[in-house]
């Protein structure tokens, strides 16, 4: 098998591993054989146990109903919730964590948006609707990986294809797009599928009509995929990007964010990443598209605002932005500036500097509120908001370097002073 990082060959990995004989999905697992629900894990956490990758949750699922399903785990005595009782998914809960636990199902019919679905027993017709190959593996407990499209081969060749005709699966679920380019950025080590290409092209002006909470999942999961920049470059040249989120297109300061990310060890967000990819002053559009919620959108818009680029080369004016900004969005600011403004690596130096005073200088807070000024017999009103906020500024302009007693001492300065 292929690493995607290291291109070496590597074998897939043994298993079952430790969640799938202990712990809560486990305990949930056996409530459910214990009703005779010959049940399986599916999905995401088979395929990534196959990689030797974190498992980022489990899922199983079962030939028994729903209120069979919920039976199971009342015997065992688990909580559980209908968190999507409606397609057949019921959230069991073992030690804190809820395991979603969904009825084999079967499309029957589809609009593009939703999927109709109906009850089965038949795990190959559970495996036959979901998208991809390496999606559609099933394992029992014991570690017997069920394989009925080819998913174990296309792991180890890094292929990312679809289950059947990949123009006919994405009819039946446009979202289906996005998916296929969120997981060849994760899994691929080759080229594109070509059919899944020429289909997701073809197919590309139906994403408008998803719902943002499904665009808003995809997107943001592929942002930080392995090969997220050379993937939303070729989402760039096939006009996939330009179908759903047209501002966000400034793939070079994307490539150049991702490498800096690389080389400081930063941890990868979506939204950083998406607010180097957008145009100066689209932040709101995006978050509109995408469903932010307030937090987001107000950080993405202020990182893709027109504003000046942050400044580095002055450690005190860089601790003033990071006062001024708070250290995260410094941090956000800096790495989407990085360079900015420079030819070549002139002043790398500085940027680097920066960054350390960004990640290691912990804000202060200003040693003084308005209690100081009425205890010093001032009347409260605006007067006294004026005459702090000018010994902040002082504060600041000295790099933060008084304690409270000199900004005490600095205050009723000004105070005596005011007559004069
Ligand atoms: P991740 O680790 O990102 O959660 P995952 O494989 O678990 O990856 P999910 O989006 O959580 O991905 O979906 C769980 C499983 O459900 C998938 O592995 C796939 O089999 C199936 N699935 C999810 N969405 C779709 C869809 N739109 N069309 C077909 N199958 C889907
Ligand atoms: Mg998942």
């Amino acid at each position: 098998m292929r690493d995607a990082t290291s291109g070496a060959e590597i074998a897939p990995r043994k298993l079952p591993q430790d969640w799938m004989t202990a712990g809560s999905a486990r305990k949930v697992y056996d409530a459910l054989e214990r009703a005779g629900g010959a049940p399986r894990f599916v999905g995401g956490c088979v395929r990534d146990a196959l990689l030797g990758r974190r498992i980022r949750d489990t899922d199983i699922a079962t030939p028994l109903f729903p209120q069979a399903v919920i039976a199971a785990a009342e015997a065992a005595g688990l909580k559980h919730a209908p968190t999507g009782i409606a397609h057949g998914t019921i959230t069991v809960i073992a030690d804190h964590v809820g395991i979603e636990v969904t009825t084999l199902r079967r499309d029957v019919d589809t609009d593009g948006r939703h999927a109709v679905v109906s009850f089965t027993d038949d795990w190959q017709e559970d495996a036959a609707r979901r998208d991809l190959t390496i999606n559609a593996l099933s394992a029992t407990a014991d570690g017997t990986v069920h394989d009925y499209f080819g998913g174990i081969e296309d792991l180890k060749a890094g292929r990312v294809r679809f289950v059947g005709r990949p123009e006919d699966r994405m009819r039946e679920d446009y979202l289906r797009i996005l998916r296929f380019f969120r997981f060849h950025a994760d899994y691929a080590t080759g080229p594109f599928d070509p059919s899944a290409l020429a289909a997701a092209s073809a197919l590309k002006d139906h994403l408008k009509a998803l719902s943002g909470e499904r665009l808003r999942q995809e997107t943001l999961k592929l942002l930080v995929a392995r090969r997220a920049v050379e993937t939303w470059r070729a989402m760039l040249d096939t006009g996939i990007v330009a179908a759903y989120l047209p501002a966000a297109t400034s793939i070079d300061r994307m490539a150049k964010l991702a490498a800096l990310e690389a080389m400081l060890q930063v941890a990868l967000d979506p939204i950083r990443r998406l607010a180097a990819l957008a145009v100066t002053g689209s932040g709101p559009a995006l978050a509109e598209t995408l469903k932010l919620s307030n937090a987001e959108r107000d950080r993405l818009t202020a990182i893709a605002a027109a504003r000046p680029d942050f400044v580095v080369g002055d450690a005190t004016l860089v601790r003033r932005q990071v006062y001024d900004l708070g250290n995260a969005l410094a941090l956000d600011l800096l790495l989407v500036d990085w360079g900015a403004g420079e030819p070549d690596a002139v002043g790398e130096n500085d940027w680097h500097e920066a960054y350390e005073i960004v990640r290691d200088w912990k804000r202060p807070d200003f040693p003084l509120s308005g209690g100081d000024a009425t205890k010093l017999g001032l009347a409260p009103g605006p007067e006294i908001g004026k005459l702090m906020r000018d010994v902040e500024e002082w504060w600041i302009a000295g790099d933060f370097a008084a304690d409270r007693e000199h900004c005490l001492a600095e205050l009723m300065r000004r105070v005596e002073g005011r007559g004069a």
